[in-house]
């Protein structure tokens, strides 16, 4: 018998005196993707006073929309982009360390194809890959012999030398809540469904309003600084900025993915070289599903309306057909996703070739502020717009905003993300193996793939979801294939989850495995618990 629901209470920031209402932040985020929630942890963590405002769900930009690697990029290394490579290489093993339940090893098999690249130059790319930074938990790559070893016996004959090298897979989404959950920890306001609809300089503060779809209010705040985080509404954003700031050089590029059932055995992935120099991964996606990416398109349209063309289908079925033991078409497609990139614009005509490095722009410099201040004259409060990054180096590039801001937030601490493990990473002591096998002892009582599964997706925070159950009929509803309502209410209270979207696509991965009428049922379910929710309070004005 299920217990009856109390009703669901967000979670509130645990220092909300540092933003009482009317309080003048010192930070106004705009974008809960990897970057907006990742400036936003790490300035909660420094002493800041910070907002963030996301227009839709946590990560619904972007961020869900990556090839969910945790890597250097070996392929930038043909564009010589060494400091990012190296910057990314080090971020992965920060990343393993504090966030190893959600960031994870994974190796890669790289064929090689008479007539592409020749086999002394992979050999040379990952000698390189293996020593630009330092490398404590990943093995070295080595060559492997495809007509004898097991991971071959998935590519088409032929194949003979290959390459193995190490790199990360992770749940981008979920980095983007932890994130999210990391600066809630710490203070900082997360408002979700709240769109910086209009920003003006007034006095040297920031004035902005910001719309709550859910209430249909609009508030005012006040901040020392904007950071425009707003990924590919970059240019949108910055339209709204008074005085716009028009001219931001920018690109947009689509890639797009597809999720297929997983054809070959074991947990590596594979990168093949494609006849047009790109390179395509095939990597193991939740379980028995594999996923395939990605495209370089340039994209002109709303980033919201970015689809994956049959085009881009064909070519990324052919691309894997050519090269591994497969006859993979559009009727196999079980779900296909595309994202856009906003990169800083390098006047590169190849849209593969444009660098994913990141630019911090900040409007205004504190010098010329204190001289327009003494002068009497307005003084244009500082704007920091974020262009470019990836998943992986999202920790780093709010390091480096933040140093940008110190002129003018001088009394902010130190870096500190580099050691502070993220929500759900803190595991005691031994590995996050050891801490898995803990976790499945407690919960015993569930099939060990549901609990490997809440594991996987919530680290140490796992054993809270689970605390007051002890027996699965206290687990509340299955909604099915491992999802119960303990954990259902848990996304919904403490992961600012709100629609079935959001639970099913971003918090989890749970909608490539419900059937449609396990999904209406949890969205029925879902419709009544939300008409037993505490209403949100505004945001603060
Ligand atoms: C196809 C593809 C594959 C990729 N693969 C990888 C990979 O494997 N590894 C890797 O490291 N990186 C990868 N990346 C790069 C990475 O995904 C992006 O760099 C990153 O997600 C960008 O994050 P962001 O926070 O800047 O933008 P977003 O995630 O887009 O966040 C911006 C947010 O701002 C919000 N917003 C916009 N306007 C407003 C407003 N007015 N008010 C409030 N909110 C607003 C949006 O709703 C959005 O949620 C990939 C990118 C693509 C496209």
């Amino acid at each position: 018998m299920v217990p009856p629901l109390p009703p669901i209470r967000e979670t509130p920031p645990a220092a909300s005196d540092r933003a009482a209402p009317g309080a003048v932040l010192d930070l106004l985020v705009v974008g809960g993707g990897i970057n907006g929630t990742g400036i936003a942890r790490d300035a909660a963590g420094r002493g800041l006073r910070v907002m963030l405002c996301e227009k839709d769900d946590l990560a619904q930009g972007t961020s869900s929309r990556s090839s969910r690697l945790i890597h250097g990029g070996l392929r930038y290394l043909e564009y010589g982009q060494w400091r990012l490579v190296r910057e990314a290489l080090h971020e992965r093993e920060v990343l393993l360390r504090i966030a190893p339940h959600l960031v994870r090893p994974m190796g890669f098999v790289l064929p090689h194809v008479a007539g592409m690249r020749p086999a002394w130059m992979l050999r040379l790319g990952l000698f390189v890959y293996d020593h630009l930074a330092r490398r404590t938990r990943l093995p070295a790559s080595r060559t492997i012999w495809l007509d004898a070893a097991p991971e071959g016996r998935a590519l088409q004959a032929g194949h003979r030398r290959g390459f193995v090298y190490a790199d990360c897979r992770t749940d981008d989404a979920r980095l983007v809540v932890l994130n999210a959950m990391g600066a809630r920890e710490r203070g900082a306001h997360i408002r979700t469904r709240c769109e910086l609809v209009g920003a003006r300089g007034q006095d040297g503060l920031w004035v902005a309003q910001l719309r709550d779809a859910l209430t249909g209010q609009t508030t005012e705040v006040t901040a020392r600084v904007l950071v425009n985080a707003a990924g590919p509404w970059v240019q949108t954003l910055a339209a709204r900025v008074a005085p716009a700031r028009h001219g931001l050089g920018v690109r947009l590029i689509k890639g797009s993915h597809l999720v297929v059932p997983k054809f070959w055995s074991g947990d590596h992935a594979y990168l093949l070289q494609h006849s047009d120099k790109r390179v395509i991964f095939v990597t193991p996606y939740e379980g028995d599903t594999a996923m395939i990416g990605t495209t370089d398109i340039v994209f002109a349209g709303a980033p919201e309306c970015a689809q994956v063309s049959a085009e881009e289908t064909q070519y990324l079925c052919a691309a894997v057909n050519s090269q591994m033991r497969c006859t993979l078409g559009a009727a196999d497609v079980l779900h296909a996703y595309a994202g856009v990139r906003s990169l800083a614009d390098d006047a590169s005509d190849d849209p593969a070739a444009i660098s994913r490095d990141y630019v911090l722009e900040l409007s205004g410099t504190a010098a010329a502020s204190a001289a327009a201040s003494a002068d009497g004259a307005q003084v244009q409060p500082p704007l920091l717009t974020v262009l470019g990054g990836k998943i992986t180096t999202f920790r780093r590039l709010s390091e480096h905003a933040l140093e940008q801001l110190r002129p003018w937030l001088p009394h902010m601490g130190g870096a500190w993300t580099a050691q502070a493990p993220m929500p759900g990473g803190d595991i005691a002591g031994g590995s996050i193996e050891a801490a898995q096998a803990v976790f499945l002892g407690k919960a015993g009582f569930l099939p060990a793939e549901h609990a490997r599964g809440l594991f996987d997706r919530h680290g140490s925070g796992a054993a809270r979801i689970i605390a007051d159950a002890g027996h699965i009929d206290a687990m509340g509803r299955h909604f099915g294939a491992g999802l119960y309502e303990v954990e259902v209410r848990h996304l919904l209270a403490h992961e600012w989850a709100i629609s079935l979207d959001d639970i099913l696509w971003r918090r989890t991965k749970f909608g490539l495995h419900l059937a449609p009428e396990q999904r209406d049922a949890l969205e029925q379910w879902l419709a009544g618990t939300q008409a037993a929710r505490v209403p949100r309070a505004p945001p603060l004005g």
